[in-house]
This record gives structure tokens, sequence and C-alpha cells, in this order.
């Protein structure tokens, strides 16, 4: 038999399927997989289903319903005062997942670079190489005790970038860090950008899960940006909606246009219900948006409190739905993922190994935990981790 094109198989199942899969085996409380364990608004839901009943149920438009479009250009507008042409400049997709692979395969070619973000979302890495690119890899530099937070480093940002380099793909909130990206580190980016005439794939997908008073910044806000960022939301983090993989885009006209014609030979639509309901969703008032953030701050800090008290060196999180521990001070004997396994079948919680999020030569002392869960169920977690932590301290 031929061979198969395995650039993608040949990775593996992902590490959220895989411990998802142990937690259901080992009856463990899933921290693992980020998805919330209550639904989304009410209203959100109901408008769906109404949409669903009343029609129209075929093809919606390949670039998205109107409404839907319409609903993320005021978005934009209402919290980042972008103004966006919503004809143009507003595609929806299948997700985020189906955002970016659209936008990496309108943009890259063979020959080119992507410069990519360790530790990075695990989707980024295989659709670059299914483009035919090379990704250039920056390790952000780990807190420790010089820096309480992830930093990026200058000198390796500047030197992965260079003639070859097509684009750039970031996260704020990053996945699985928790780091919101400062300022400085917005900056430094749009400047590499700009001086290499390269294209930023900004993924926000976590744009209102941002804590303590911080705000979301998109990189398309900076001076010169807009023409070369393309900025991608998710409605599966903004209503707690993941199964509904609803996603969108906002980028410069010609950008948008490149990126929709691929996503007309990807999935070409996403449910017209979906769509409807998330355009309602998006309309919502601005109480909703604060009170997602203040409630998922507050799991974060009881998540937090409790790995504390179980013995965890815990990072800083600064938005999105994960916090991460080294777990050395708990147990050294091995590598996260032989510690995810431990901690999935012996104290039945279950994690996600950081080394995932690493292509190459990973770090191995940190898991990621999900704090998206209700209050319950994280009190559950802890006690199990504190069962498990007496057992092995
Ligand atoms: N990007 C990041 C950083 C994510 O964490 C996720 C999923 N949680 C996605 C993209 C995918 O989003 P979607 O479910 O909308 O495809
Ligand atoms: N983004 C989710 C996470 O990081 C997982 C989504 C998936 O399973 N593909 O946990």
């Amino acid at each position: 038999m031929k061979p198969v094109n395995d650039v993608i198989g040949g990775l593996g199942t992902t590490i959220f399927t895989v411990m998802s899969a142990l937690s259901v085996e080992h009856g463990a409380i899933n921290l693992g997989q980020g998805f919330p364990d209550e639904d989304g608004p009410a209203d959100v839901r109901e408008a769906a289903a109404r949409a669903a009943i009343e029609g129209p149920n075929q093809y919606p438009p390949m670039m998205g319903l109107p409404a839907l479009r319409q609903a993320v250009a005021a978005h934009n507008r209402r919290f980042y005062g972008l103004d966006v042409d919503w004809q143009s400049q507003v595609l929806v997709t299948s997700g985020a997942t189906e955002a970016l692979t659209a936008s990496l395969l309108a943009l890259l070619r063979p020959g080119d670079e992507a410069v990519l973000i360790e530790p990075v979302y695990d989707s980024y890495l295989p659709i670059v190489q299914l483009a035919g690119a090379a990704a250039r890899m920056v390790r952000l530099r780990s807190p420790d005790s010089a820096a309480a937070e992830w930093s990026l480093p200058e000198a390796d940002l500047r030197a992965a970038f260079g003639p070859k380099t097509k684009l750039l793909v970031m996260n704020s909130p990053m996945n699985p860090t928790g780091k919101v990206f400062s300022d400085a580190e917005l900056a430094l980016i749009a400047e590499l950008a700009i001086q290499h005439d390269a294209y930023v794939v900004c993924d926000e997908v976590y744009e209102h899960l941002v804590f303590s008073g911080g705000r979301h910044v998109p990189l398309m806000t900076l001076p010169g940006m807009a023409a070369r960022t393309i900025r991608i939301g998710s409605a599966g983090k903004t209503f707690s909606l993941t199964g509904w993989k609803v996603g969108y885009l906002t980028g410069a006209a010609d950008l948008i246009g490149a990126v929709a014609r691929a996503h007309q030979f990807i999935t070409f639509t996403t449910p017209p219900s979906l769509q409807a309901a998330v355009a309602h969703g998006l309309g919502k008032e601005d109480a909703y948006f604060a009170g997602l953030a203040a409630a998922m701050e507050r799991k974060r800090d009881r998540l937090v409190a409790g790995l504390r008290e179980v013995g965890f060196d815990v990072l800083p999180s600064q938005g999105t739905y994960f916090a991460n521990v080294d777990f050395r001070p708990l147990w050294n004997e091995g590598t996260d993922v032989e510690f995810a396994m431990k901690l999935v079948r012996e104290a039945r919680v279950g994690s996600i190994p950081v080394s995932a999020f690493y292509p190459e030569d990973p770090p191995t002392h940190l898991v990621r935990f999900c704090f998206c869960k209700q209050d319950a169920v994280l009190d559950e977690a802890i006690a199990r981790l504190r069962a498990f932590a007496g057992k092995n301290g």
C-alpha cells in the first residue's frame, strides 16, 4: 500500500481526547480538557432552539449569517473601538479551530516560515506543516525566581523573524499558560511584524476571560496592525458552549477574502440556528461579559487556593480556563506524563501534561488543571488531591 499523508495522524490522538478518555475510564474528575460543566446562557440556547424550529435550516451564506457578521462587527466596536465593515471584514467558521486552519492554509505556502510561541496550542503546528511551511519556535520563559510571569524573550523573538517569515500565530489570553501578553510584548510583536512585512494570526478565543481587573488588548488595535492581523474569536469560550463550534474572524477585506476561499472548501458553512443564537449572544449587555470573567476568576481563586494548600507550586494564571502547577514539591520521580497518569489513576483527577504543548525538548515538571467547573466539583478534586498528597508525601 502506498503510504498515507500522515502529517497530522503521525502526532497521534490529541492529549485532550486521551486524558478525557482516561478520566472516564478511572472515574476521575476531569480537570484536563477545557470545557465548562455548566451550559451557557439560557436565552442564547433558546435562541438556537427557536431558530432551528422556525428555520430556515438550509445552507446559510458562505461568509456567515448577516446577523452574526453584523454582531461580530458591533462587538469589535463596543469592546475594542475597532471599525469593521461586516460585509467584507468578518467571516464565520465552524469554531476557532477551523478559523485557524483556514487562515494558515490561506496564507502559507511551501517555503514560508511561521513563528509559533511555545507552549503552543496543539492544532497550530500540524496545520503549518500541512500547508508545507516551516515553523520557527520561540519559547516563553517560564515563571521562576527571576520573573513572576511567563515572558516573551525579546532576543529569541527577533531571531525567529527573517526574510521567509510569512506570519506569526499568537494566543492571548494564552492556553495553556493563562498568560495575558503585556502591552510591551504586543508592541514588540507589532514592531517585528511591520519590519518583516509579516501577518499575525491572533487566537483570541479567551478574550472575555481576563482576570484581576486586566483587559484584553487585540493586537489589531495597535498602530499599523489592522492591515496585517487576523483576529479570531469563539462562541465556545465566550458563551460556555464549547460543543457549538461557532468561530468568527475579523480582518482586512483582502485577508478575509483569502481565508474565506479556504473556508469554502473546508466546512463551507456553519449551522444557521447556532449562528443566529450567537448573534443574539454577542449583543448581550455588558454585565454578561463582565460576569463571565468575574465568575471564572472566582473559580480560578478557588482552585488555586486548594492546589497551594495541597502543596503544589502554582504558576500565575491571568486569564483563560487554566492554572498550571509545578508538581515537584509533591512528587519528583518522573515526568509530567507519568505524573498525570498517576494522578488520574490514584487521585482520580484528570489533568494535562504541559509537555504536550512543546513539539521538542519539553519541560516535564508542569501539569495544567482546568477550573471552569462547579464549585463542588473543584472542592471534590482538591479533596482527592489532598488525600493523594497525604499518601505520597
Ligand atoms: N484556540 C485555543 C487556544 C483553544 O484553547 C481552543 C479550544 N479550547 C481553540 C482554539 C478551539 O476553539 P473552538 O472550539 O472554537 O474550535
Ligand atoms: N481547547 C481545549 C483545551 O485546551 C481542548 C479542545 C480540544 O479538545 N480540541 O483543553
